[in-house]
């Protein structure tokens, strides 16, 4: 017989640290072998192949078989179908358990399934771990048992269950012995995978305390470092989300709030499955978008004319980030004063953001078109100008990104406030009646 051994399944929680499911692993009594799978179906669907967060998850890869081979274990990194990748391991090892942290999305949710089946099917017990949040599924329900659909009483609710136990970190150096022994598995490429490799400066890791501390009176300026710009390792689970929602409960309640907004957006999506691919609210199916093609193409390039939007349009295409607040405005622009559907929007910015992450990107975009849960009434339309007044009033960042703001060469607006204005009132009022 060939060895027994636990699987640990690394997938949106790459890191060794206050890892729970890593840490179920290396106690089950069985070595514990890590492996990744590049997942073709994923991989398939990214049309760009000089992708920046694949060349961030190769990277991460890298680093977490360097610190496992000092150990005398190593990683597992496979491409392909994960059950091609669990018909191979069955191959050479016999695997007992298999432990993943669980990923709400529907596409994650039908692949473990899927694997779930094809392991019990060898007796092979496959078993989730909560990690990537800090209440999952119906942890945090009404009083009814129902999931909530609003944030505040989500929240409140959120922060009165709240207590040590949940914030815990998982001790799993404590277990380090126990991975599997191995000499090191070679790893494919970037090129193997059909990616480029190239050079870029991602986010760092480190968490800086003195943004935390500001961050309520900071945060929504986009030409100061007013936010932690952490969103990449949340992603990705290179940084522990017990770690930072430690940090954020003792130094500010403002930024807990965000984190708190990253949990509910999880939980939306994992109770409402269909909000990934049309609106919340079923009603808000039939606005009569326009979906001008043309108008799609000047948002996407920044060149709408309206400075705030096309400053943080450019600061997406050109680092995959885009600060919050402007997130806000440029999706609200598109949505509203360009009348093109959220999908168009939310799709771009799948594309591009380096933090994409469905069920936020999904929340931020319903939220802006207004058929999100919990999402500014439609008549709420932001007005760009007053906007800038608010918070970038000397033009700095807009003036980073457009630096031809005030010559021939930047273009006019593509469409004016006011008519744009009273043009979605009555689209959204037809579609409502
Ligand atoms: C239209 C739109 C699309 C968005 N798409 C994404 C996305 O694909 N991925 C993503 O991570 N965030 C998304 N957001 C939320 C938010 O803009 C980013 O999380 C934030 O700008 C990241 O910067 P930061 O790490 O400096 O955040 P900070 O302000 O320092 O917040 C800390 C962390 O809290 C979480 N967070 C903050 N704001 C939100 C929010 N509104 N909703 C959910 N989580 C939040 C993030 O994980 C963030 O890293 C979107 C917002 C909008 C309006």
């Amino acid at each position: 017989m060939t060895k027994e051994i636990a699987v640990f399944w690394l997938r949106r929680d790459l890191r060794l640290e206050d890892n729970a499911a890593l840490w179920m692993a290396l106690k089950s009594g069985f070595e514990v072998l890590p492996i990744f799978i590049f997942d073709r179906a994923i991989l398939d669907s990214l049309l760009n192949k000089k992708d920046a967060r694949v060349l961030f998850i190769h990277q991460e890869l890298t680093r977490l078989k360097a610190e496992l081979e000092k150990l005398g274990s190593s990683l597992w990194v496979f491409y392909g179908s994960p059950v091609q990748a669990y018909e191979e391991l069955t191959k050479k090892f016999t695997i007992r358990q298999v432990y993943a942290n669980r990923d709400y999305e529907p596409y994650a949710q039908k692949r473990d399934r899927e694997i779930f089946e094809f392991l019990k099917a060898r007796d092979v017990e496959f078993k989730g771990a909560k990690d990537q949040v800090i209440f999952e599924k119906s942890e945090i329900v009404k009083d009814d048992k129902k999931p909530y659909t609003v944030f505040t009483p989500y929240s409140r609710k959120w922060k009165t269950t709240l207590n040590e136990f949940y914030l815990r970190a998982y001790p799993t150096q404590k277990y380090f012995a126990n991975f599997l022994k191995c000499s090191p598995f070679p790893m494919p490429s970037l090129g193997d995978i059909g990616f480029e490799d190239f050079d870029f400066e991602f986010p760092d890791r480190q968490v800086d305390i003195k943004i935390i501390e500001q961050y309520g009176e900071k945060r929504d300026f986009p030409a100061i470092r007013g936010t932690s710009r952490l969103s990449l390792h949340l992603r990705f689970g290179t940084i522990s989300i017990r770690e930072l929602s430690s940090m954020a409960a003792a130094t500010s309640e403002k930024w807990l709030n965000e984190l708190i907004w990253r949990d509910f957006y999880q939980m939306i999506l994992y109770h409402f499955p269909h909000s990934a691919t049309s609106a919340f609210k079923p009603q808000y199916d039939e606005v009569q978008w326009l979906n001008h093609e043309a108008d799609f193409q000047k948002w996407c390039e920044g060149k709408t004319g309206y400075p705030i939007v096309d400053a943080g349009m450019r600061e997406l295409n050109q680092t995959g980030f885009m600060h919050n607040r402007v997130r806000m405005i440029v999706a609200s622009f598109l949505t509203k004063h360009l009348l093109i559907d959220w999908r168009w929007g939310e799709k771009y910015f799948a594309e591009k953001l380096l933090d994409y992450d469905m069920a936020s990107n999904v929340g931020g975009w319903q939220w802006a078109a207004g058929s999100g849960c919990d999402a500014a009434p439609y008549f709420r339309i932001f007005n760009p100008e007053s906007q800038t007044d608010k918070f970038d009033a000397d033009l700095k960042y807009i003036k980073k990104w457009v630096p031809e703001l005030d010559t021939k060469l930047y273009p006019k607006p593509i469409v004016d406030h006011k008519l744009a204005r009273e043009r979605c009132l009555a689209a959204y009022k037809a579609a409502l009646k």
